[in-house]
C-alpha cells in the first residue's frame, strides 16, 4: 500500500522517533508499505516519520547509483545509531520526499560506522561510504527530527526559506501522494 508522504512543516517530522523492541506482522507490513511508498516516489531512502509513524525505522535502496553494492539493497535499518564519523567531509546535493522540489548541497562526513537491527531484529555494525553513507545520515537525521536544510550554512538556509514557505502552504504538488499539514 502506498502511504502519503508527510511534508514540511508537519510536527511528526520534528519529533524524535521511538525505538522498536519487537518485530510483528503489523510492522513487517508497514516496512513493505514503506518500500512501496519510496519506490513509487522514486526515492532512495524513507524514514517512518515521513509517513506519519514516530518509529525508528528507515528503508534504503541505492540500486540506481553506480556504486551500489548489491548486498546493500534493499536495506532496512531499525534503531540505527551512527557510532563513528570520518574526519573527511564531502559536499553532495540532497533532496527529500518531505521537501518536494527543494535541493541543496549538504556537507557531511564521507564515511560512517552505523549500528542497527535488520527486519529480523538481528544486530549489524557496518561501515559505509559513498551514496549509502550519505542516505543513511539523511535518514537517521529524520529519525532524530532533523531536516537536511538544518545542516546548511546560515546563508544557504536563508536562501531556501521561500521554498520552505511554498512547501508548507502546499503550493508544490509532487507526483506522489502527500499528507498536507493542517
Ligand atoms: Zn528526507
Amino acid at each position: 500500500m502506498i502511504l502519503p508522504v508527510y511534508t514540511y512543516n508537519h510536527p511528526v517530522l520534528k519529533t524524535s522517533t521511538a525505538r522498536i523492541d519487537d518485530m510483528s506482522d503489523e510492522l513487517n507490513e508497514f516496512i513493505r508499505d514503506m518500500f512501496e511508498t519510496m519506490y513509487n516516489a522514486n526515492g532512495i531512502g524513507l524514514a517512518a516519520n515521513q509517513v506519519g509513524k514516530g518509529l525508528a525505522i528507515t528503508v534504503i535502496d541505492t540500486a540506481e547509483s553506480e556504486d551500489a553494492d548489491e548486498a546493500d539493497r534493499p536495506l532496512v535499518m531499525i534503531n540505527p545509531v551512527i557510532e563513528a564519523f570520518s574526519d573527511n567531509e564531502l559536499e553532495f546535493e540532497e533532496g527529500c520526499l518531505s521537501l518536494p522540489d527543494y535541493h541543496d548541497k549538504v556537507v557531511r562526513p564521507s564515511e560512517i560506522q552505523v549500528r542497527f537491527l535488520d527486519e529480523h531484529m538481528k544486530e549489524h555494525t557496518r561501515e559505509a561510504g559513498g551514496l549509502l553513507a550519505r542516505v543513511m545520515q539523511h535518514e537517521i537525521d529524520h529519525l532524530n527530527g532533523i531536516y537536511f536544510f538544518e545542516r546548511l550554512s546560515p546563508i544557504r538556509r536563508t536562501l531556501g526559506n521561500g521554498k520552505l514557505k511554498r512547501i508548507a502552504r502546499g503550493d508544490i504538488e509532487p507526483a506522489y501522494p502527500v499528507f498536507q499539514s493542517p
